[in-house]
């Protein structure tokens, strides 16, 4: 493996991991800058866990990432960690679903995926339903909220997630964990911290609703650009890609479409 594969145009901010002892000393500034942000809200860092995503890492590398200790990995696209999963099946690694899903690939999530964090329809439920019943499986689940109202993110909006977490509980595989978002993308720190703020009064409304339908109210936010402002704000699980395993070549565009 030679630094050959690093993206061209890297960012600076987030050096790429290559080595057991890079992958380890990347964690521990995540985790160090985790534990801050904790403190400084008077949260004990414990209630946050970092969940690395090795989209677009090669499966060469995820290796590495999987020997420094990591035991589950986020995916935004169903293949991809549909044929990671495939590649690393002789080591003990789980896999998140933290991305978009189209009905018809349904059926690789049921077969392989330890959880899912992107469950935004009613008809991806009764496609995942159908198919967890089929294999005999159970996912725990978060779901998506557009806390932006940017066009560009999926997720449904605040107002729909009270009907939603009422109709849930009829898929019977599906364990609701609790709400995912995405802030909005912008240097603009307020209007960021404004979105996890909102995902949390919502959780906190569904807990004094209907305590029953959030399972533990999770709050899965905040991103390699961000986290730091998500724990601050009352996140449980930390989505973390670039500051762990370096910089995409690919622009978030590809995975968040516009419209
Ligand atoms: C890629 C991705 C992340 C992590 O983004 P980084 O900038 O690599 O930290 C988090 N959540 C979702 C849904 C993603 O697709």
């Amino acid at each position: 493996m030679s630094k050959m594969d690093a993206p061209t145009g890297a960012d600076e901010r987030y050096p790429t991991a290559f080595t057991v002892d890079d992958f380890r000393y990347n964690l521990a500034a995540v985790e160090s800058r985790i534990a801050e942000a904790a403190h400084r809200t008077g949260r004990d860092p414990r209630e946050v866990t970092l969940l690395p995503v090795s989209k677009t890492v090669p499966t060469e590398r995820v290796r590495v990432a999987i020997q420094s200790g990591m035991r589950l990995l986020g995916e935004n696209k169903v293949q991809e960690a549909a044929r990671k999963n495939g590649e690393t099946a002789d080591l003990d690694v789980s896999w998140s679903i933290i991305g978009h899903l189209q009905t018809n690939k349904a059926r690789d999530v049921a077969a392989f995926a330890a959880e899912f964090q992107a469950l935004d329809r009613l008809r991806v439920a009764e496609a995942l339903d159908r198919r967890l019943q089929a294999a005999g499986r159970s996912l725990d689940v978060f779901v998506q909220v557009n806390t932006s109202a940017e066009d560009s993110k999926f997720g449904m909006p605040p107002e729909e997630l009270p009907a939603f977490l009422e109709a849930l509980p009829s898929y019977e595989t599906l364990r609701v964990r609790g709400l995912m978002t995405l802030a909005i993308l912008t240097p603009d720190e307020a209007r960021v911290r404004e979105c996890f703020s909102l995902l949390r009064t919502l959780r906190d409304q569904a807990r004094e609703d209907a305590p029953d339908l959030i399972g533990a109210g999770e709050l899965s936010m905040g991103m390699s650009g961000d986290y730091q402002i998500a724990v601050e704000e009352g996140a449980t699980c930390v989505r973390v890609g670039q500051a762990i395993f370096g910089a995409r070549a690919l622009p978030d565009s590809y995975y968040w479409p516009e419209g």
